[in-house]
């Protein structure tokens, strides 16, 4: 494991900002209690909460980081219902996640966009959570390697050298998202590999690497140690502050012994 695990939780479009303090304020709550010093954790609140979340990080001293679920790929002007760079950084955000396969699907977030993105965002100082992974056809047919490689060149064309230290991959299968059927941790491992090895050529050998997909209490110290995760991206799991921090404390207590 390269550096610390990180645990972010993506509430996607879930608690509006008075579900979402209280969410937060428990998360704080359960880290005074007990520390959970060998990871990193983040949470992705709605874009309208994050004003109020990141207020209460601040005030309670929670040892959390704050990531949005979004950006836009230009800086400012006439993009209505779009959210800048800047206007996240002047609320304590710390990163973004850029390319989840809903926005893919959903909302026409094309490769060119994906990468237009994720470069605007770095330039502004924001960290990048890259998420690739790949659909079922493209599982089933053996292509799963192939089409998470491509994602990451398509990403990462254009993508400045200096800026390459801001980015965390996020492999995410898209069959494991929201369906409560995890890869299993060799498929993991072997994803894990894989995209180790891409960084690597591209002198990123110190990238976090996360998976995300249907990840519980239950399956993280196996999908970090098997698996070789370098930490989760948590959707269904990280709305309920007890399920979020089974991870966490899996991944904690995991570390602290593996390490
Ligand atoms: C996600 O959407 O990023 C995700 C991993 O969701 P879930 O944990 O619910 O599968």
């Amino acid at each position: 494991m390269p550096s610390k695990p990180l645990v972010v939780g993506n509430w996607k479009m879930n608690h509006d900002y008075v579900e979402a303090l209280h969410l937060t304020q428990q998360i704080g709550v359960v880290l005074k209690n007990k520390s959970r010093e060998h990871v990193e954790i983040a949470v992705a609140p709605p874009s309208v909460d994050l004003r109020s979340v990141s207020s209460i990080i601040e005030s309670e001293r929670i040892p959390i980081s704050l990531a949005a679920q979004h950006v836009s790929m230009f800086d400012n002007g006439a993009h209505t219902g779009e959210i800048s760079v800047a206007m996240l950084k002047r609320l304590g955000v710390k990163s973004v996640i850029v390319g989840h396969s809903e926005r893919r699907s959903m909302y026409g977030q094309t490769d060119d966009i994906v990468a237009s993105t994720a470069q605007t965002a770095a330039r502004g100082g924001l960290e990048v959570l890259l998420c690739c992974g790949e659909n079922l056809d493209a599982r089933d047919a053996g292509e799963h390697f192939s089409f998470v490689s491509n994602q990451i060149a398509l990403a990462l064309d254009g993508f400045e050298k200096k800026n390459l230290e801001l980015l965390t991959i996020a492999y995410e299968p898209i069959w494991a998202i929201g369906t409560g059927r995890t890869a299993n941790s060799e498929q993991v491992a072997e994803m894990m590999a894989h995209i180790r090895l891409e960084l690597n050529s591209r002198g990123m050998s110190d990238t976090r690497v996360l998976y995300g997909g249907s990840v519980t209490g239950e399956n993280a110290a196996e999908l970090l140690t098997s698996g070789q995760a370098g930490g989760f991206l948590v959707g269904g799991a990280s709305l309920k502050v007890e399920s979020f921090m089974a991870i966490v404390e899996a991944v904690d207590d995991c570390y602290a012994k593996n390490r």
